[in-house]
This record gives C-alpha cells, structure tokens and sequence, in this order.
C-alpha cells in the first residue's frame, strides 16, 4: 500500500493550505468519535512516479494557548503512529516558537523521517535568512516553501519521497 505522509504544525502555519494544494480533489475526512480530536483528513498525491496518501492531522483546532500543548503532543502522536514520513511544518513569519521545540523533542524520540517544512516564504531572496533559524530545532535542513504561492514544492516532495 501506499506510505502516508503526515503534516503536522501550529495552527495557522499553513497545514491546510499545503495540504489542498497538493491534494487536488482527491480528498476524504476521517471522524474517529464525538470529542475526540483525532479527525483526519486524506488525500492521495502523485509525485512525479510516486504514489503517496497525505493526512492532514489539524482537523479542530485549540481553542486557547493552554490547549496547544496538548494538540500539539496528539498531533505528534498520531503522526508517530501512522506515517511513513512526518512533515513539520512551521512558519517563518512567527519566527521559532516554544511548542515548535517541544514537538521536534516528541517527533526526534519517535526516530521516524521528519522533513522540516517552512512555509510562508513567499519571497525566497527576501526571507532565506530567517529560515536558518529553524536550524535550531536538531531535526536537519529546513525546506523553504510558499504553501499559498505554491513556491518550493518539487524540492519539498523529493525530500519526502527520498524517506519512501
Ligand atoms: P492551518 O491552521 O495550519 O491549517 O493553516 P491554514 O492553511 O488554514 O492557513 C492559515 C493562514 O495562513 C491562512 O490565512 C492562509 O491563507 C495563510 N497562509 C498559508 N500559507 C501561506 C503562505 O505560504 N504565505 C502566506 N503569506 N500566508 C499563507
Ligand atoms: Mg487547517
């Protein structure tokens, strides 16, 4: 079967922008059960010759600073147990964050591929020095992406699909 790759990321980073860019209209949404914020979204992408289904983890979104934590360890989980590839997405606008450090320690302990994503890099000259920030978080090379623009994505997806 095809390997899944997940998104995973703070709200507002960008997940669901990536994710409807790449998917085209392939899509489908998995309910677990009221309450429980395991909704999934699925989508199967081609990339060049590769097949792959993506998930979109960030389904419902918390509703305070005290529940990001939380979302965030849920959404690193079911990445854990669920993908082949985990990408990281994170945003070069807000800079490197406390929750960003503390899922890259979750997601480094789970010893599968992570690919680190920076989005809204809608202006790769201009910004490419805020991206090495992300250096910081010990889990590899940051690729710079435009989620909105569609910018990056060829290097994006054969780093992805180097991990099949
Ligand atoms: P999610 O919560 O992680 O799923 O994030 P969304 O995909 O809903 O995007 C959150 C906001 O960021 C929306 O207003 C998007 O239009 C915006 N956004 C997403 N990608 C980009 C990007 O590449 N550049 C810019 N400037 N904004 C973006
Ligand atoms: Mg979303």
């Amino acid at each position: 079967s095809r390997p899944i790759v997940a998104i995973i990321g703070r709200p507002n980073v960008g997940k669901s922008t990536l994710f409807n860019a790449l998917a085209g209209d392939r899509i489908s949404i998995v309910k677990d059960y009221p309450g429980v914020t395991r909704d999934r979204i699925y989508a199967d992408v081609t990339w060049l010759n590769t097949q792959f289904t993506m998930i979109d983890t960030g389904g419902i979104e918390p509703d305070s600073k005290d529940e990001m934590l939380s979302y965030m360890r849920l959404q690193a989980e079911i990445a854990i147990d669920t993908a082949d590839v985990i990408v990281f997405l994170v945003d070069v606008r807000q800079g490197l964050v406390d929750s960003d450090s503390k899922v890259a320690d979750m997601l480094r302990r789970s010893g599968k591929p992570i690919v680190l994503v920076v989005n809204k890099v809608d202006n790769f000259e201009k910004l490419m020095p805020d991206v090495y920030e992300f250096y910081n978080l010990g889990i590899g090379d940051p690729m710079p992406i435009s989620a909105s623009s569609k910018l990056g994505f060829g290097d994006m997806l054969d780093e992805v699909v180097k991990h099949f």
